[in-house]
C-alpha cells in the first residue's frame, strides 16, 4: 500500500510543471486545485485505481484550471425565431449604439451634475426631454426592471389602499413575478373584480369605495383568453379613473413606439397610442420591445412621479449610468427614425423576402448530405408581447429522415449545434434554424459548425 501512494507526485513538483504549461496562472487556485485532485487520486488509488503519468497528472489539473477560469457567460446564435428571448438575455443591445456610450461609461459624466448652475441634478432628466418628445409625457423615472416600477407604484400610491384589478389579468410571469404577491408585498390591498373571462366596466364602478386608490390594468402578457371574453379597454378605465379621482395605472409588459406600428398595431396600441389618452402612470420594460437595456419605465402625470421620487424604496431600486446612457441613446434613435441601429425593431421589421432570400443562401452554403430545406415559418416577439401573433418568416429545416443516413437524427443535430453556441428549434421531427434572429455573420457561422460536423472533427461529441 505504502508503495502504492508513494507513487503519488509530489505537489512541488506538479506546480513547477503546471507553471511551465499554464500561462501566469493564479497560483491560490492553482495550489487548490492541485490539493483537490491529489486527493481524489489518493483515493482513487486505494481503490484499487489506476496508477497515472506525471504527464497525466498535469494534463488533468491543467484541464481543472482551465474550466474554473472560463467565462460562464458565452454569445449565443439565437435561430429560434423568438425575438425577445428571455433564457438568452432578451432583446439584444445595439453594437452602434454601445460605441455611441462607451465614451460616457469610460469617462466623468454629468449623470447627477447641472453644467449651467454647477450643482448638483438628478439622474433621469437626461430621459425627460425624450418623453417629452416622443410621447409628450409630463415627466419619466426609470427604475431597475418593470417589477421594480410595479412595487414602487403599489407601495407610494396604495399601501393600506385598494388597487381595483380584474380576475382575467391577476396574472404570473416567467421568474415567479405574480400581480397578487407584489401587491400583498407592497403593502396594497387586491380588490379583484369581475370574472376570469369577463369584466365589465361597472364591476369596476361598484368596486370604487373610499379606500380605493388606484384602477390597475396588467398586460396579459403570456396567455390569452378566447371565446366569450371582455374586458375593460385601457381608455374606459382612464376615464373613470378622472371621474373619480383615483390614480389610473397600466402595467404595458412590453410596450412599443409607433414605428413598429406596422407590424403589431393590428394587436395592441403603441405607447403613443396609450401616452394620448393621458394617463395617470404607465409602465413597461426597457429590454423587450423596446429593445434597450434593463429598466422598467415609468411615465405620467408629474405631480405622480415627483411622489415616486420621494419613496425611499427608489434609492434601492434606481439604475446607473449604464442604464440611462443606453436608455437614452436608444431613445434617441427612435426619435430620429434609426431604427436600424436598434437589432429587435430591425428583426421584428426584416421583410419576409429577404428571409427568403437569407435562408436559401444559408441552405445551399450547408453541406448538401444535411439536406438543408428552405421553409416558411412562424416566427414571434417574445417576450411576453403578443403571444398569438406570429411573424411571416422564413428558415432552413432538417427532417429526420434525411439525417438518418448520415447517423444523426433531429435531436442529435440540435445537442451538437447548441453545444456550439447555435440555439435552434425543434418542431415536428425537424430542426429549424428561422432566419429572423440572425445577426450579421452568424450565418457564415452557421455553415462552419455544419462543415465542422462533417469532417468528423467535432463527431465524436454528439
Ligand atoms: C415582463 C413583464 C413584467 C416584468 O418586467 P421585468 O422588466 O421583467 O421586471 C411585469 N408585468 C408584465 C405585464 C410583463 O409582461
Amino acid at each position: 500500500m505504502q508503495t502504492l501512494l508513494r507513487q503519488i507526485p509530489k505537489t512541488d513538483k506538479l506546480l513547477c510543471a503546471l507553471n511551465t504549461v499554464l500561462n501566469a496562472p493564479n497560483q491560490t487556485l492553482l495550489k487548490k486545485l492541485t490539493a483537490e485532485f491529489l486527493e481524489s487520486y489518493r483515493q482513487s488509488l486505494l481503490q484499487g485505481g489506476e496508477i497515472l503519468s506525471l504527464e497525466s497528472c498535469v494534463n488533468c489539473i491543467a484541464k481543472n484550471y482551465q474550466n474554473a477560469t472560463q467565462k460562464s457567460l458565452k454569445s449565443l446564435i439565437n435561430a429560434t425565431g423568438i425575438i425577445v428571448h428571455t433564457n438568452l438575455g432578451r432583446s439584444v443591445f445595439s453594437q452602434e449604439i454601445l460605441q455611441e456610450i462607451a465614451p460616457l461609461l469610460t469617462r466623468y459624466n454629468n449623470l447627477e451634475y447641472d453644467l449651467q448652475k454647477g450643482a448638483r441634478s438628478e439622474r433621469y432628466i437626461h430621459l425627460q426631454g425624450l418623453f417629452k418628445a416622443l410621447l409628450n409625457a409630463e415627466d419619466v423615472l426609470v427604475v431597475n426592471n418593470n417589477a421594480a416600477a410595479v412595487f414602487l407604484i403599489f407601495n407610494t400610491f396604495a399601501k393600506d389602499k385598494e388597487v381595483i384589478i380584474s380576475r382575467g389579468e391577476l396574472i404570473e410571469i416567467g421568474g415567479s413575478f405574480r400581480i397578487p404577491r407584489v401587491m400583498e408585498d407592497s403593502g396594497a390591498i387586491l380588490r379583484e373584480i369581475g370574472t376570469t373571462n369577463k369584466t365589465h366596466l361597472k364591476d369596476y364602478e361598484n368596486a370604487i369605495c373610499e379606500n380605493s386608490a388606484m384602477l390597475f390594468k396588467a398586460h396579459k402578457s403570456n396567455y390569452a383568453i378566447n371565446g366569450f371574453t371582455e374586458e375593460v379597454e385601457f381608455e374606459e378605465l382612464t376615464n373613470l379613473a378622472k371621474a373619480k379621482n383615483l390614480i389610473d395605472y397600466y402595467d404595458l409588459g412590453s410596450g412599443y413606439f409607433s414605428l413598429l406600428e406596422s407590424q403589431l398595431g393590428d394587436f395592441e396600441p403603441s405607447l403613443e397610442k396609450i401616452a394620448a389618452l393621458n394617463p395617470s402612470l404607465v409602465s413597461f420594460s426597457g429590454d423587450k420591445l423596446l429593445g434597450g437595456a434593463q429598466a422598467g419605465i415609468i411615465f405620467g402625470k408629474k405631480a405622480l412621479i415627483d411622489k415616486l421620487k420621494q419613496n425611499q424604496l427608489l434609492r434601492m431600486l434606481r439604475v446607473d449610468k449604464f442604464t440611462i446612457a443606453a436608455l437614452e441613446a436608444t431613445l434617441n434613435a427612435y426619435l430620429q427614425g434609426k431604427i436600424h441601429k436598434i437589432p429587435t425593431a430591425f428583426m421584428l421589421l426584416k421583410d419576409t423576402k429577404i428571409l427568403q432570400q437569407e435562408a436559401e443562401f444559408l441552405a445551399k452554403e450547408i453541406p448538401s448530405c444535411f439536406s438543408p430545406k428552405v421553409i416558411p415559418t412562424k416566427s414571434y416577439s417574445g417576450g411576453g408581447a403578443m403571444p398569438n401573433h406570429y411573424l411571416e418568416s422564413f428558415g432552413v429545416a432538417f427532417y429526420a429522415k434525411d439525417l438518418n443516413t448520415l447517423n444523426l437524427n433531429e435531436s442529435k443535430l440540435e445537442k451538437y449545434l447548441r453545444k456550439n453556441g447555435i440555439i435552434a428549434r425543434l418542431e415536428n421531427s425537424a430542426l429549424i434554424l428561422d432566419m429572423r434572429t440572425l445577426l450579421e455573420g452568424e450565418s457564415k457561422r452557421i455553415v462552419e459548425s455544419f462543415n465542422a460536423l462533417l469532417k468528423g472533427t467535432q463527431c465524436t461529441q454528439i
